[in-house]
């Protein structure tokens, strides 16, 4: 497995890369979540293909300071976990390598980010397109594989290779989580034994809820479930189309069921399709 710390070394590196070439962008504390990611990768790789991981905790995708400074960092872990699935090229750059000070240019999705988590995130989706951007433009990738449990970033990037003629092809790939329920996260290790014990609840308010007839009655029951915990602090709970991301209350058509929840400082998502498909 080679490494490459800065985009010139990156560059070289991918001019004699054996194609196609598939890539696993990521902000590293990886977990099983990320290696399913990377199995995907190499599945549309091929065995002789490329699978890149970047691990970059990316400074412009964040809106608060300190959970940019909380966020964890295990870099010799991660290349040990990228090692052993199989990865071929670790990029791991600083961000003062990949930002220069005076930057003026961003990607900006004016649709779908305005909702959800980019409602309460100013700015986040915007950091998102634009550091993935540079990272397809660096790599010079034909795919990459991002997880549907961010599934709203999942859409924006669809939407960004859509409308700006990008040539990636987005492979999305299914939500790992613990065997109680809870989606894989590299924010759970900030969690309290207390806490971690209760998040399950999550994913299990989001199914009692989606069981209900009417979209007032599913997040009425999703929500009751959730504040049921004295440990929970609601950012959003909403039933959005699975096309437009806006609110609805159709469920003739297919539909999610989203929601983040603050545990202390620590913020989690989770969410569960419905609706006919
Ligand atoms: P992150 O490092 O959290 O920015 O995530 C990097 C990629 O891993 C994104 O495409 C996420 O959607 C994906 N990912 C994170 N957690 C999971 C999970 N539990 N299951 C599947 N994919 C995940």
């Amino acid at each position: 497995m080679d490494i490459a710390e800065t985009s010139q070394t990156l560059r070289e590196m991918m001019r004699n890369a054996p194609r196609p070439c598939v890539l696993v962008p990521t902000m590293g504390s990886l977990h099983l979540g990320h290696v399913a990611l990377i199995q995907r990768a190499r599945q549309a790789a091929g065995p002789s293909g490329t699978v890149i991981v970047s691990i970059f905790v990316n400074p412009i995708q964040f809106d608060r300071p300190a959970d940019l400074l909380a966020y964890p960092r295990p870099l010799a872990a991660d290349l040990a976990q990228c090692e052993a699935a199989g990865v071929d090229l670790v990029f791991t750059p600083t961000a003062e390598s990949m930002y220069f000070p005076n930057r003026s240019v961003t990607v900006t999705e004016s649709s779908l980010s305005l909702g959800l988590c980019g409602a309460t995130r100013p700015g986040h989706f915007d950091g998102v397109c634009t550091v993935v951007l540079k990272l397809f433009l660096l790599t010079g990738c034909e795919a990459a594989v991002f997880g549907e449990k961010d599934f709203q970033q999942l859409a924006i990037i669809h939407r960004m290779v859509r409308d700006l003629d990008v040539p990636v092809e987005i492979i999305a790939s299914p939500t790992v989580r613990e065997p109680d329920g809870l989606a894989l996260s590299s924010r759970n290790v900030r969690l309290s034994p207390e806490q971690r014990a209760d998040a399950p609840r999550l994913q299990a308010a989001l199914l009692a809820g989606a069981k209900q007839a009417t979209a007032g009655q599913v997040l009425q029951v999703a929500r009751q479930l959730i504040e049921a915990s004295p440990l929970t602090r609601i950012d959003y709970l909403t039933l959005v189309d699975a096309v437009t991301l806006q609110e609805t209350e159709n469920l003739d058509r297919p539909a999610i069921l989203a929601t983040a929840v603050f545990y202390g400082e620590v913020r989690l998502i989770d969410h569960v399709k419905l609706g006919k498909r």
